[in-house]
């Protein structure tokens, strides 16, 4: 069966949302994957339909209670094979190896909190590996899911154009992405570097790299402090 995604949220209004257009929502429509965004609010057991309370120990805001999530959770029936995440500040700062993971996995379960987050006990007693998509808050897990179910769709098979394009991209070397230029040859006095254009693919090749290692290494010292192979001074050009 194709790669799943299964979200949990308030919100399934949400979903598929900007996934139903383009290459994901041509890849959805055409069957290379599949969504499926849950209510969490069906889970609710009172007949105010309540799914959140104060936090205890008092503060602002409310949390999602640990009984109507879990019940959600069990109740969309996920396999020990797929991974249980939630969309969390706290979490691991999504990687494009993890997103490469979960591409190559069956695809995950996604829960997005809201208000000031979920009860810690359905995040421990679930198993929840909470996952960050940067150090920012947003007011809910949704868009954060979003991005990474688009990160995961585009790397599935036959979901981007050109199968090589997932492979050169910003990380997929531990580096960011050498430049990019098209048409026209000269765009407000500027041409295209020459060598883009002079059909030699090892120097085009090699100028690539070095493009590469000098953004890298200029904005992204994390990055580049972790590449093993980087020769000294290679890349150190200012940019
Ligand atoms: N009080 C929480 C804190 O300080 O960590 C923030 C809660 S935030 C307003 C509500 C929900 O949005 C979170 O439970 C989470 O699901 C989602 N969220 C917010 N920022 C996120 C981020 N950077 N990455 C992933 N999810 C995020």
């Amino acid at each position: 069966s194709p790669w799943r995604a299964t979200v949990l949220t308030l919100f399934p209004e949400m979903f598929p949302g900007p996934l139903g257009v383009s290459l994901a929502g041509r890849a959805l429509a055409g069957g290379l994957w599949e969504l499926e965004a849950r209510d969490i609010r069906a889970s609710a057991t009172d007949r105010h339909r309540s799914v959140d309370d104060t936090p205890a120990g008092g503060g602002p805001g409310m949390v999602l209670r640990a009984d109507v999530l879990a019940a959600a959770i069990d109740a969309a029936g996920i396999g020990p094979d797929r991974p249980k995440l939630l969309m969390s500040p706290r979490g691991r700062p999504l990687t494009q190896a993890r997103v490469l993971e979960l591409a190559k996995g069956p695809g995950p379960l996604i829960v997005c909190g809201r208000f000031e987050g979920v009860d810690q006990r359905v995040i421990d007693g679930r198993g929840l590996e909470e996952v960050s998509i940067g150090d920012y808050v947003l007011s809910g897990g949704e868009i954060a899911a979003l991005a990474l179910i688009d990160a995961c769709v585009r790397l599935l098979p036959g979901v981007m154009g050109k199968e090589a394009s997932g492979t050169e991209e910003s990380f997929s070397d531990g580096l960011l992405e050498y430049p990019q230029y098209t048409r026209p040859q000269r765009f407000e006095g500027t041409p295209i570097p020459e060598i883009l254009t002079s059909g030699d693919h090892a120097k085009v090749a090699s100028w690539r790299r070095e493009e590469s290692e000098a953004l890298t290494a200029a904005r992204r010292p994390d990055l580049w402090a972790r590449i093993p192979s980087k020769v000294p001074n290679r890349g150190g050009r200012q940019k």
